[in-house]
């Protein structure tokens, strides 16, 4: 059984890059049918908000990444504590005091020598009489995790193939700080282990991490889960944008975008598989595979979910469209918009302009007399072949004033909608009807000039 989780700390709001993790995590637990959790990383207890918990909780519904269960970092620090008891028997994890600006030194030193800043272990050598000593100064130490130097760190990337780390070219990570609070690292372990989890699939600015985790599930006698670590992503420029660290679901919602467009996108870019508009979850899963996972940075590009969320718009039902839509847009008029709109709230500009009212701008004496006078054709003409109105209403005009081009499709477009762009008046026009079109050219052709 495969058991993913998404671990998001809630000091913000879910940003794209989180969103794509945590869809790559949903996808691989229900292709093989397993387990998609939440784990949330909330052990920051300044940082943390319960507003961003309600927010994640919520983006995931919204997206259709429910997970099948959720835990939280705070609620577990008893376990926390009797692992860590494990490894301080084990001689795992030991105590040190160097303050930040000492190990800076240290670092600046090692770096000035043109050696890598890796941490001294200058406090192994502490003898009790040292702790004592510290502990009669009122200094409580902070915790790392010694690494093992001589197990050799290796796995077989899902993604990136076989990784390889040298141990004694890592420092050993601080575990816990002096106030008994935990970083993120071995609570993390600690929770996969309970949890279950046996993918973890995350961002590759996670890769050092894992190389010290692998040793962190040995030395908490747990086999480690498979890791697989996906390349950055990036904004349609192919840089890393600030405004990519910053889009979310608010942001999405607020576009009018679907919930799928997003997921299409986000699960196939940075694939070798094609990017196509999915109506369901069911349909994106089947095609998810890491194999088809590349190194390069994924790209995300704005205009592709645009044109995404068009596809998926265009494919629409009346019914699944119906509670976004004005009132009284029925399955006729939603079926006649739909292919020509972007998003379902874009229905709301065309709805308007089908039932009005609209005020034509001043038109010029002559384009005034023009229009006026179409009114007449207009309710001439045969209003049955819908799709065919406005071309045979342009067709008769054409003939009878010889105007053509902008001279003869723009005076009409302002006078049935009141602005000089907008719908496509093809599909426009039928939905006005006769009457209206009628009414509408013969106001804007009675207007007194300027
Ligand atoms: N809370 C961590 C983060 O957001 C979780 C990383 C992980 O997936 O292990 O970076």
């Amino acid at each position: 059984m495969i058991v993913t989780r998404f671990a998001p700390s809630p000091t913000g709001q879910l940003h794209v890059g989180n969103i794509r993790t945590a869809l790559h995590n949903a996808l691989l637990a229900r292709k093989a049918g397993g387990r998609f959790m939440l784990r949330i990383d909330d052990t920051d207890a300044e940082r943390s908000r319960e507003d961003f918990v309600e927010a994640i909780r919520a983006d995931l519904d919204w997206l259709g990444l429910t997970p099948d269960g959720e835990e939280r970092q705070s609620a577990r620090l008893a376990l926390y504590e009797q692992a860590f008891e494990r490894l301080r028997a084990a001689g795992r994890v030991y105590r040190a005091y160097e303050t930040a600006q000492e190990l800076d030194l240290k670092r600046k030193i090692l770096l000035g020598r043109k050696l890598p800043p890796i941490y001294d272990r200058a406090a192994l050598d502490l003898t009790d009489q040292d702790h004592a000593h510290f502990a009669a100064e009122g200094k409580a130490p902070h915790w790392r995790f010694r690494l093992d130097h001589g197990e050799a760190i290796a796995w077989d990337d899902g993604i990136r193939g076989p990784q390889h780390f040298d141990a004694s070219a890592m420092s050993d990570p601080v575990v816990r700080r002096a106030d008994g609070s935990w970083l993120y690292m071995l609570p993390s372990c600690i929770d996969d282990i309970d949890m279950g989890i046996t993918d973890v699939l995350r961002g590759e600015d996670h890769v050092s991490n894992t190389a010290v985790q692998i040793q962190m599930f040995t030395a908490l006698n747990a086999p480690p889960p498979r890791f697989a670590h996906e390349a950055l992503l990036v904004g349609g420029e192919g840089k890393l944008s600030k405004r990519l660290g910053s889009t979310g679901v608010a942001d999405f919602r607020e576009q009018g975008l679907e919930p799928m467009a997003i997921n299409s996108l986000l699960a196939r870019i940075g694939t070798s598989q094609p990017v196509e508009a999915k109506q369901d979850m069911t349909a994106l899963t089947d095609g998810f595979d890491l194999s088809t996972f590349g190194r390069a940075p994924a790209r995300f590009d704005e205009a592709e979910l645009l044109r995404l969320n068009a596809q998926l718009v265009h494919a629409m039902d009346h019914a699944d469209a119906a509670p976004r839509l004005p009132e009284g847009m029925d399955e006729k008029a939603w079926l006649t918009i739909r292919p020509n709109l972007e998003r379902v709230s874009d229905a709301r500009e065309w709805w308007q302009v089908v039932t009005g009212p609209v005020e034509c701008p001043e038109l010029s004496d002559e384009d005034a007399a023009f229009v006026g006078a179409s009114a007449d054709a207009a309710e001439a003409m045969d209003w049955s072949d819908e799709s065919g109105t406005w071309k045979a209403l342009t067709e008769a005009l054409k003939q009878a004033t010889g105007r053509k081009g902008k001279a003869l499709f723009l005076p009409l477009r302002l006078a049935l909608t009141g602005i000089d762009h907008g719908p496509d008046m093809n599909a426009l026009l039928p939905l006005i009807g006769r009457d209206r079109a009628a009414q509408r050219l013969r106001a804007a052709g009675s207007r007194p000039a300027a």
